[in-house]
């Protein structure tokens, strides 16, 4: 008999909903994932992504796991491309179809996840209901748990993330050609990717304003409720035996003024809410879109996703080189090792290599890249770069 398959509404369901199981199919927005059909170009594209990830384990002396078809969801439309370790499944929404760049990334991450090197029933169990021990299913150096309050906890991501970047560009210029051969499966997609697009715009837009016009209606109800007090103020004040029509006039006078200074604070402070709202939905929002979309269909392979973080993980590796190494060749071959071991222990999961890099740059170093916001900290990536180049330059003795 079939157990009951689950149904979500949106990724967002899935998302937050913290104890689901493994699972293999399910109803997503009404639609059976599983009955979901490929167009030749997601299955061409996803063979050549698999068996050029599976190629490069090879060369690491890595036996990977096998990565499902159905376990690659193509049509949603999430926030962000992502691999749910928890689920086991894939997500990138449909206008990155062509996206090599991005499946090979998320499909990184599900091959590091605790699926690939642990008994099934073990990770089923961490990812269970059972509270006293739930957590999500570990991808990578990635972990992520939820307190007793319900509230989340993530650690190594920055790490995590620079790690499958390095891996992801490295394993694409080594397919790059084989990728582009795959651009006559893809014909019309863009343009049709481009009409759901406008579609979608349009509600999106309307589901902006809306939100827009609760925070007018909010801040109507905020000012009529001071104008009431104020109102409420003037009648007991002029019905009054003991206030002279000066000292009344005098009190008004200041009343007015402080009533005009809040309404225009509360109409200040919910503009301040609206304006990056209503900025997601401007013009120039939606060109970065359509323009992002082309860019998906050019397959051009190229990837600025992480950037900064590659730039730390590559000081890093420097760093740990210049530390074993008297000459420039010495440093390359160590350099090359060491690369190599990391991308094992991430493949793995352990943890533990990572205290080489405390180790060699001082406690604290993972912390700081723990803290990291990785969409808005790009100062802090910055300084933590320039820590590490200050430090590469003395570790090095050639
Ligand atoms: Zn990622």
């Amino acid at each position: 008999m079939q157990a009951e398959l689950y149904h979500f509404d949106s990724y967002e369901d899935i998302h937050n909903n913290h104890s689901l199981p493994r699972i293999e199919d399910f109803y997503l927005a009404g639609q059976r994932v599983s009955e979901i059909e490929k167009t030749e170009g997601q299955k061409a594209i996803i063979e050549v992504v698999r068996s050029a990830i599976f190629a490069h384990l090879k060369g690491l002396s890595v036996e990977g796991r096998t990565i499902e078809d159905h376990r690659i969801l193509f049509h949603i439309r999430t926030l962000f491309p992502l691999y749910n370790s928890t689920i086991d499944f894939t997500f990138v929404y449909g206008s990155l179809e062509a996206s090599a760049t991005t499946l090979m990334h998320e499909l990184t991450h599900s091959i590091s996840s605790e699926w690939q090197y642990l008994d099934h029933e073990f990770v089923k169990q961490i990812a269970s209901k059972d509270v006293k021990n739930r957590r999500d299913v570990k991808s990578g150096f990635h972990s992520y748990w939820f307190s007793k309050d319900d509230s989340s906890k993530e650690n190594f991501q920055f790490i995590n993330e620079a790690v499958t970047e390095k891996i992801t560009r490295e394993i694409i210029a080594k397919v790059r050609d084989r990728i582009q051969d795959l651009k006559p499966l893809f014909a019309g997609r863009c343009e049709k990717a481009l009409r759901n697009f406008e579609n979608y715009w349009e509600t999106y837009k309307k589901h902006l304003i809306d939100i827009t016009e609760t925070f007018d209606r909010k801040a109507e109800a905020a000012i009529s409720e001071l104008e009431k007090e104020f109102q409420k103020d003037f009648e007991e004040l002029s019905q009054s035996t003991e206030v002279s029509s000066e000292e009344l006039e005098d009190y008004l006078d200041f009343r007015r003024r402080d009533l005009e200074s809040s309404k225009e604070n509360i109409i200040s402070t919910y503009q301040a809410f609206k304006k990056p709202i209503l900025s997601n939905g401007s013009e120039g929002k939606k060109t970065m879109e359509v323009k992002a979309i082309i860019n998906n269909y050019s397959f051009d392979c190229t990837s600025s996703s992480y950037d900064l973080e590659l730039k730390i993980l590559n000081l890093i590796l420097d760093g740990l080189a210049y530390s074993q190494s008297s000459c420039e060749e010495e440093f390359q071959a160590q350099r090359t090792k060491i690369w190599e071991d990391l991308q094992k222990a991430y493949l793995f999961g352990t943890v533990m290599w990572l205290r080489k890099i405390e180790k060699l740059f001082g406690k604290g170093i993972l912390r700081a890249l723990n803290e990291v916001d990785l969409i808005t900290g790009n100062d802090q990536k910055e300084r933590i770069a320039q820590y590490l180049e200050h430090k590469n330059d003395k570790l090095k003795r050639f």
